[in-house]
């Protein structure tokens, strides 16, 4: 496994791979690297000739009293991970090789990226795409693995590719959960061990969402989203911020259920502020 901090390697050892005829998966993260991040490399590695982590905690994508300070940092068991994951290239590069100069072109994204993480994460998603765009230029024409997870995260970068005709094809990959459902994250570690145990709340209201649209046919989203509300009050350390049914396509909040939706959730838990979606398909009566 090659490790670089320097975008011009980064990009050299992608387009060599791809001149000797190899194809390219690139998988971003922000380190801190955990099992669902493990699970989407080795898809990488799995369906392409070379899996390339990218790991940089990105500054522009964290708000005024955010975590960017404190997110975890550790380089060395990220390195390790990536490597038995199956990752050929690493790229780590510092905030300066990234943002040398304060950058004066941004990527913004409207619409759907003010809503939900949007609204309460002001700028939020201008910097994902921001970064985003830069590793894809970075990397050249590759198929680029992003973490259902981070369900919105996910539709902002289809739409960045679409709209910037980026030669990139993106995979979504499936969120990896822990035995009792919470879903795997980096911010996990500042749950103390009480909070630990109520997190998985916000998955638990997913599910009962779910089963309400699913199980007992229910359409009216009003309904949904407070059985959703009922669920995390069962878990007194969760704080909910929102619960939502909406559109998996454009994240429009639905009235009325029918096909495919995606249950979005987000809260706060001690420290931690955490995030979850499922999807939810409502069959024709
Ligand atoms: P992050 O390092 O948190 O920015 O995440 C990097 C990538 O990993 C994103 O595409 C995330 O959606 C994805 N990811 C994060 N958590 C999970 C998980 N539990 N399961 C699968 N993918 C994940």
């Amino acid at each position: 496994m090659i490790v670089t901090s320097q975008p011009s390697e980064f990009s050299e050892l992608l387009e060599q791979a791809r001149r000797a005829g190899r194809t390219v998966g690139l998988h971003p993260t922000m380190g801190a690297l955990h099992a669902g991040h493990a699970a989407n490399v080795r898809r990488a590695a799995l369906e392409c000739d070379l899996a390339a982590v990218t790991i940089f905690v990105n500054p522009l994508q964290f708000g005024p009293g955010e975590d960017f300070e404190a997110y975890p940092r550790d380089l060395g068991v990220d390195l390790e991970l990536a490597e038995a994951a199956g990752a050929g290239v690493v790229f780590c590069p510092s905030t300066e090789a990234m943002y040398g100069r304060s950058p004066l072109v941004t990527v913004g994204v409207k619409g759907l990226a003010e809503r939900w993480e949007g609204a309460r994460r002001p700028g939020h998603f201008d910097g994902v795409a921001t970064v985003v765009t830069k590793l894809f230029a970075l990397a050249g024409p590759c198929t680029a693995y992003f973490g259902e997870k981070d369900y919105q995260q996910l539709v902002v970068v289809r739409r960045l590719v679409e709209d910037l005709s980026l030669p990139v094809r993106v995979e979504a990959c499936p969120t990896v959960r822990e035995a009792d459902g919470l879903a795997l994250s980096s911010r996990n570690r500042y749950l103390g061990p009480e909070e630990r145990e109520e997190a998985p709340g916000l998955y638990w209201a997913l599910l009962a969402g779910k089963r309400a649209i699913e199980e007992q046919g229910v359409a009216d989203a009003a309904l949904v989203v407070e059985e959703m509300h009922r669920a995390v009050r069962r878990q007194p350390l969760v704080e909910l911020e929102y619960a939502a049914v909406v559109s998996p396509e454009d994240l429009e909040p639905v009235d009325e259920v029918s096909g495919p939706a995606r249950l979005l959730i987000a809260g706060r838990v001690g420290l931690a502020r955490l995030i979850d979606n499922v999807a939810a398909e409502k069959e024709d009566a």
